[in-house]
């Protein structure tokens, strides 16, 4: 069946040549899911050999194209009670109604109304960070404390409530504790195969190699000029 179509199956791996540099090829490759006992297992998606998976996060906005009415400034002039108070994080302007979302992945540890806040979502991340949402009319159905969430779900809609002159997003991020300059976060990173699956991944790598390795290969067309790419360099979460 040379040339013919038989069928198609699934993209396990794919090998990428560089067009106009010699640099060395690239080779990613399919892996995760869960097992056969249906443990969870690695992140599904594409690793390269050495069982990376960059990702970006890049989610700084909990309420997409909102225009940032306030910063972080821990030596603000509050607008209502006119002393000198810490801004413990960032204001959207947005009107009421507004989708407000979950910043990254992580377990809502409190719905409710606190006082100046008034009402708020809490959510604790990995790596002892936790985002605090204020001020909001109402939360998403079904939104809970101890309910997990992934980035960009629905958790609740902008109001005024609390200690507010007008209706937006009170959006803070504290690590450890301590409230921190939400706009300085970097969620980039990487997804790392983990330890457990790391024979498993090795093994796939290793037939899939084989494979890619058997596949004839056009004659490079030229030569092409010297040059090294810049080594990626990824930010650990
Ligand atoms: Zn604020």
């Amino acid at each position: 069946m040379d040339g013919a179509f038989v069928r198609w199956v699934s993209l396990e791996a794919v090998e990428y040549f560089p067009a106009t540099s010699s640099a060395p090829s690239v080779r990613v490759y399919s892996f995760g899911d869960v097992d056969d006992s249906g443990e969870p297992r690695a992140r599904r998606g594409w690793y390269d050999a050495k069982g990376r998976q960059p990702y970006r996060g890049g989610w700084r906005t909990p309420v997409p194209l909102a225009r940032i009415a306030s910063r972080f400034n821990p030596h603000r002039m509050h607008p209502v009670l006119h002393v000198v108070m810490p801004h413990n994080g960032v204001d959207f302007a947005a009107p009421v109604g507004a989708r407000v979302y979950a910043t990254a992945a992580g377990v809502v540890t409190s719905v409710g109304f606190d006082g100046p806040c008034g009402n708020k979502v809490e959510i604790a991340h990995a790596g002892g960070m936790s985002s605090v949402y204020c001020h909001l009319s109402r939360f998403a159905a079904g939104l809970h404390v101890g309910l997990h969430v992934e980035p960009r779900q629905l958790i609740a809609y902008v109001g005024q409530t609390g200690r507010v002159t007008g209706p937006h997003l009170h959006f803070g991020i504290r690590r450890g504790g301590t409230f921190i300059d939400p706009l300085t976060l970097r969620f980039d990173g990487v997804n790392v195969v983990p330890r457990a699956q790391r024979d498993d991944f090795d093994r796939r790598r290793a037939a899939l190699d084989a494979e890619l390795d058997d596949i004839p290969l056009p004659a490079a067309a030229g030569s092409s000029p010297e040059t090294t790419e810049p080594e990626t360099i990824y930010e650990e979460p």
